[in-house]
């Protein structure tokens, strides 16, 4: 029976014929031995045969899979059906027999073909069911993450701009604050110095007033007036005050310090 009858893809199962000849029942099992496939009745027929007693008949769907036909090399006659277990090299009957693989132990290639066909098939259903789905869900969680850390940073940057903000405005509230201080004290320490300037302006006012009147004193042609007059004392100067004005020392503040404030 050729391979490609056998290895007919999973969705064409269900059309699969009896592989017994002129039979057309459907196949629902198989015989492991003769790698066939058999309906219901022809398995009982099968079974039924001499020398077949003995022969493993499973569902269809647990077949063993039948070793690939391969000639040996050196005995082009034999096929390559066994498996050296010390030299883990398959070999065909008469090789076992020779040479360096005398005494070595041998096993049926085909059952270890089957057994690895099957576990291949294991480690693709393993991928299919968790590998595979473990590892997009595991990239889906890290998509979650980096959107969920651009909406945090995104959030943490407009919290950061806000408290820029509101530092701004509080230093223009506060400047301006010292400003108007700064203002008030302007405003009074020159309303003093206009008090004094004008005291000053009375002085020398009086001090003209007061020289005027003495000149006339002195061109009296009545020396008794000169006599007369009480000896005028001159009012003494007016005291003024230096104005004390506090500087401000400006560049006291660096980055750090903004640093450590936000
Ligand atoms: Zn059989
Ligand atoms: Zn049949
Ligand atoms: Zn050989
Ligand atoms: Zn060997």
């Amino acid at each position: 029976m050729a391979l490609s009858k056998i290895d007919i893809p999973r969705r064409a199962q269900h059309f699969l014929e009896c592989g017994i000849e002129d039979c057309e029942r459907n196949c629902e099992f198989y015989c492991n031995y003769c790698h066939i496939r058999l309906c219901k009745q022809c398995r009982d027929e099968h079974l039924k045969s001499s020398g077949n007693k003995n022969h493993e008949v499973v569902l269809y769907q647990q077949r063993e899979r039948q070793l690939p036909v391969e000639k040996c090399k050196i005995h082009p006659t034999k096929d390559v059906d066994m498996l050296c277990e010390e030299c883990q090299v398959p070999l065909c009957s008469k090789c076992a027999t020779k040479g360096d693989h005398q005494k070595h132990t041998f096993v049926d290639l085909e059952a270890v073909f089957a057994e690895n066909f099957t576990l291949c098939q294991q480690e693709i259903s393993k991928t299919h069911e968790y590998f595979l789905p473990t590892s997009q869900d595991l990239q889906k969680e890290i998509k979650k993450d980096s959107s969920e850390i651009k909406h945090i940073m995104h959030n943490i940057r407009t919290s950061m701009k806000t408290e820029g903000e509101t530092l701004k405005s509080l230093v223009d509230t506060v400047i301006s604050e010292n400003m108007k201080q700064v203002d008030q004290i302007e405003y009074s320490l020159l309303e003093d110095l206009n008090t004094q300037d004008k005291t000053l302006d009375d002085y020398i006012t009086y001090l003209n007033d007061l020289v005027k009147e003495l000149n006339r004193r002195l061109s009296s042609t009545k020396p008794q007036r000169l006599m007369s007059e009480k000896k005028s004392k001159i009012r003494s100067i007016p005291k003024t005050t230096k104005p004390v004005i506090q500087g401000f020392t400006a560049g006291q503040y660096n980055k750090s310090d903004v640093t450590k404030l936000l």
